[in-house]
């Protein structure tokens, strides 16, 4: 019989990649969404079959009844409020989804099934401006937003129920991953989409906040593996996922541009009124837990996800323009 697997916030840049990977690893793949209409179009790019439910976050019973109608053996808990500038501004509803759905989650997982297997996907946002570097899971968490608040609290249900009730629950701490299905707000898709205009002749200037913000970027579909690779172990554990490197927005936009044949300095203009609040010290993940115990590597370099993304971009505004 078919391995069920639960995702919610499918709609998202790693709700599909990690719906791509099971589908292909033979699971059948049920998405949770807030809204199945909007859903099932965002989503008719996927080449598989796919079960779109809606859920309300905000429900105890609803939850319990979507884990008991389709018997999921994994979920993984993709959905948050996750946009990079709207993390000051909605406090409140950031702490019931990224936060208490989590537990409510976990609850149902307990009372219909404790053998179902949850992976959540928590933030290097929980270091806030961390002390040390490379951060690694022993690293004290200080988070500094109401979304890395959230994150933790999170986690420390996980943990909790791991503990507690012997729940096979995993936090994957992520660092920064992008892809062509990155969303729109978020600085390296503005970049590689900004550049792709602007070699389109469609636009001709580019405005970022500080381009010495440096961060650890790897590839959506490379971290949505390593969740995988989590709920595979014969024990349920903490794991830092990232690159292991940062390269600044600058160098994000030089080889964008580069790969372009365009200088960035032509085009990036800095706009300091835009920088972020409380912007947190450099941040890097030490994932040699992950990389030693599940034997996961990213298969994506930094240039090679750059390509892609300015390649993406490239080809999606040449098929509007076409039509
Ligand atoms: P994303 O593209 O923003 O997708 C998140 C999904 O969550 C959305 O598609 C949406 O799905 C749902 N969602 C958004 N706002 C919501 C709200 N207010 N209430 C309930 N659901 C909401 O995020 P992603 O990049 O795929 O990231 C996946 C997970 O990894 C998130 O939990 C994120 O916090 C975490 N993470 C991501 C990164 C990163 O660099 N991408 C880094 C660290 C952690 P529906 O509309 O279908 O409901």
């Amino acid at each position: 019989m078919k391995k069920v697997a639960l995702i919610t916030g499918i709609t998202g840049q790693d709700g599909t990649y990690l719906a791509e990977l099971l589908s292909d690893k033979g699971y059948s793949v049920i998405g949770v969404t807030r809204d199945v209409k909007a859903a099932g179009g965002k989503l008719s790019f996927l080449k598989f079959e796919l079960t779109l439910v809606e859920w309300d976050f905000l429900s105890q019973d609803a939850i319990v009844e979507i884990v008991r109608q389709y018997r999921p053996s994994e979920v993984y808990n993709l959905a948050a409020f996750s946009t990079g500038s709207g993390m000051f501004d909605n406090p409140v509803e950031i702490a019931e989804v990224n936060g208490i759905a989590v537990t409510k989650l976990l609850e149902a997982i307990r009372t219909v099934d404790d053998k179902v297997r949850f992976c959540q996907a928590s933030s290097r946002e929980i270091f806030g401006e961390a002390l040390t570097s490379p951060q690694s899971e022993l690293t004290s968490a200080q988070p500094r937003s109401p979304y890395g608040a959230a994150k933790l609290y999170a986690d420390s249900m996980i943990r909790i129920y791991r503990e507690r009730y012997n729940v096979f629950a995993c936090s994957a701490i992520l660092f920064n991953h992008e892809s062509p299905r990155r969303g729109e707000g978020f600085v390296t898709k503005k970049i590689t989409h900004t550049a792709a205009k602007i070699k389109l002749g469609l636009t001709n200037e580019l405005l970022l906040g500080n381009l010495d913000t440096a961060r650890d970027w790897g590839f959506a579909g490379d971290t949505v593996n390593a969740m995988w690779l989590m709920l595979q172990h014969n024990q349920p554990d903490d794991y830092i996922v990232s690159t292991g490197k940062t390269h600044t927005v600058r160098q994000f936009c030089e080889y964008a541009f580069g790969y372009l044949g365009l200088n960035y300095q032509d085009y990036v203009r800095e706009d300091v009124s835009s920088y972020r609040p409380s912007e947190t010290a450099i941040l890097v993940g030490d994932a040699s837990k992950v990389k030693s115990r599940l034997n996961w590597s990213p298969k994506v370099n930094f240039n090679e996800l750059v390509q892609m993304m300015v390649d993406a971009d490239i080809q999606s505004l040449l098929e509007k323009n076409i039509r």
